[in-house]
C-alpha cells in the first residue's frame, strides 16, 4: 500500500495467552500493520505479566479502556490449580474478563459469524442472533441449604433501620432443599442501559424475556426496570433509529426465536443467557466463530473472541507440530474495535478497512479455504484445510485485492 490508513486515537490492546497469543502476533503482522498506521496502547495480559505485576496490569488496562473508550482483547488464561504450578503463580489470579467486566460495569454481547457453507441447524436463521447475558446475581450468587428434615423455612430481610420483613417459604414435612437468590436494581439498570445502547449502536431490535408471570416480584422487577429506563431515556432514539424494544415471556421468546429470521439482540437474565448462548453457538457450528463485546452503560467497548486460549493446539505448536487454529473470531475482535474507533474519530477509511477485513475472512471461507474446525462441519465439498498461518495469509490475499 502506498499510504497506510491513519488513526487518531489509540486502541487499548490487551495481549493474552497460548495459541491465541500466537495468532494475535500473526494477525498484526499480516493483516493490520501492512495496511494501517496502527496506534495502540499495549497491555500484556499474558499470565506471566499478570503474575509479575500482581495483576495490576489488568486493572491498568481496564482504566485505559475507560479513558479511551475502545479496547481489543486476546483470550487469556483464567488460573486454576494446574496453572498455579505450570506458571509458578504467586496467587490464583482472578479471571481478567471478570475484573474488566466489574470495572466497566458492562454486559457481554455474543454473536455468531455466519458464512455460506456453514449453515445454522435452524434453517430459517438468515441473520445472526446476538445474546446479551446479565452477568450479575441470581443463581450465580445464590446461597443454598440442604434441609435435613421437618421444619419451617422463612425469607427474612432486616433493613438498615432495623425493620424486618418476613415471609414463609415452606413448611417442610421432611428433608428438602432451599436456595436464596438476589439481584440489585443498579445492576439491572446497567444491564438495561448497555442493551439499549448496543441495540442503537448496531441498529437491531432488542428482545427481553423473563418468567414474570410466575415470579411476580423478582422477574417482574427486571421487566419494570427495563420498561422505565426505555420510556425515560431511549424511546425517542429507538423511534428515530427505526428499531423496537420488545418484552415477552421467556417461553414465548424461545418459540419466536426458533421461527425467526434472526438479526436481533436477545437480552437474557444470567442463567438464561448462559444456556441460550451455548444453544445459539452450537446451532451455528463452531465456538471459533463467536464474537464477543463488552459494552458498558457509559458506552465503553471491549471486543474479543468468545473462545479461550485453545490450550491443546498451543501444546502441539510448542512441540513443533502444525496447527490449524481458527483466527476468525479474533480477527473480528480487531475489526469490531477498529470500526468503533473509526466511528468515534470520524475515519471513513478505517471503517472501510474494518468492513473489508471481515469480508476477506468470509470470502476466504466461502471460497473453500478454511481451518480444520470448519472443514469438519462445512457443507462445501472438498474444502482446503489450511494451517493457522496459511489461513491468515489467504485472508491477506483476499484483503489485498481491495487495496490494489
Ligand atoms: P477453548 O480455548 O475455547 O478451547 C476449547 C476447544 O474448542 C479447543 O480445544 C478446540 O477444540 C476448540 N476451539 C476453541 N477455539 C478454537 C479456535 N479458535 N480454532 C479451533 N478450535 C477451537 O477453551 P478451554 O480449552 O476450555 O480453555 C483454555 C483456556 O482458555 C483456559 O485457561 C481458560 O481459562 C481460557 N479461557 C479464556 C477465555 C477468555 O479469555 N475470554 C474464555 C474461555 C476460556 P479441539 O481441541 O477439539 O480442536
Ligand atoms: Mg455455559
Amino acid at each position: 500500500m502506498e499510504q497506510k490508513i491513519q488513526m487518531t486515537t489509540p486502541l487499548v490492546e490487551m495481549d493474552g495467552d497460548e495459541m491465541t497469543r500466537v495468532l494475535w502476533q500473526i494477525i498484526k503482522d499480516e493483516l493490520l500493520l501492512p495496511f494501517i498506521d496502527l496506534k495502540t496502547e499495549y497491555y500484556d495480559l499474558g499470565l506471566e505479566k499478570r503474575n509479575e505485576t500482581d495483576d495490576q496490569v489488568t486493572v491498568d488496562s481496564a482504566n485505559a479502556t475507560k479513558k479511551y473508550g475502545v479496547a481489543v482483547k486476546c483470550a487469556t488464561i483464567t488460573p486454576n490449580a494446574a496453572r498455579m504450578s505450570e506458571y509458578h503463580l504467586k496467587e490464583m489470579w482472578k479471571s481478567p474478563n471478570g475484573t474488566i467486566r466489574a470495572m466497566l460495569d458492562g454486559t457481554v454481547f455474543r454473536t455468531p459469524i455466519q458464512v455460506k457453507g456453514i449453515e445454522p441447524c435452524v434453517k430459517n436463521w438468515k441473520k445472526p442472533i446476538t445474546i446479551a447475558r446479565h452477568a450479575y446475581g441470581d443463581v450465580y450468587k445464590s446461597v443454598e441449604l440442604k434441609v435435613p428434615g421437618a421444619g419451617k423455612a422463612e425469607l427474612v430481610f432486616t433493613g438498615a433501620d432495623g425493620n424486618e420483613e418476613r415471609v414463609t417459604i415452606h413448611e417442610f414435612d421432611g428433608a428438602g432443599i432451599l436456595q436464596g437468590q438476589h439481584n440489585v436494581d443498579e445492576s439491572i439498570g446497567s444491564f438495561a442501559r448497555s442493551c439499549f445502547q448496543y441495540a442503537l449502536d448496531i441498529k437491531q431490535d432488542l428482545w427481553f424475556a423473563t418468567k414474570d408471570t410466575i415470579s411476580k416480584k423478582y422477574d417482574h422487577t427486571f421487566k419494570d426496570i427495563f420498561q422505565e429506563i426505555f420510556d425515560a431515556e431511549y424511546k425517542n432514539a429507538f423511534e428515530q433509529a427505526g428499531i423496537t424494544y420488545f418484552y415477552t415471556l421467556i417461553d414465548d421468546a424461545v418459540a419466536r426465536v426458533m421461527k425467526s429470521e434472526g438479526g436481533f439482540i436477545w437480552a437474557c437474565k444470567n442463567y438464561d443467557g448462559d444456556v441460550m448462548s451455548d444453544m445459539i453457538s452450537s446451532a451455528c457450528g463452531s465456538l471459533a466463530m463467536m464474537t464477543s463485546v463488552l459494552v458498558s452503560p457509559a458506552g465503553i467497548y471491549e471486543y474479543e473472541a468468545a473462545h479461550g486460549t485453545v490450550q491443546r493446539h498451543y501444546y502441539k505448536h510448542l512441540e513443533g507440530e502444525e496447527t490449524s487454529t481458527n483466527s476468525v473470531a479474533t480477527i473480528f475482535a480487531w475489526s469490531g474495535a477498529l470500526r468503533k474507533r473509526a466511528e468515534l474519530d470520524h475515519l471513513p477509511e478505517l471503517t472501510d478497512f474494518a468492513d473489508r477485513l471481515e469480508k476477506a475472512c468470509i470470502d476466504t471461507i466461502e471460497s473453500g479455504k478454511m481451518t480444520k474446525d470448519l472443514a469438519l462441519i462445512t457443507e462445501l465439498e472438498n474444502p482446503t484445510v489450511l494451517n493457522s498461518r496459511d489461513f491468515i495469509r489467504a485472508i491477506r490475499e483476499a484483503l489485498e485485492k481491495y487495496y490494489r
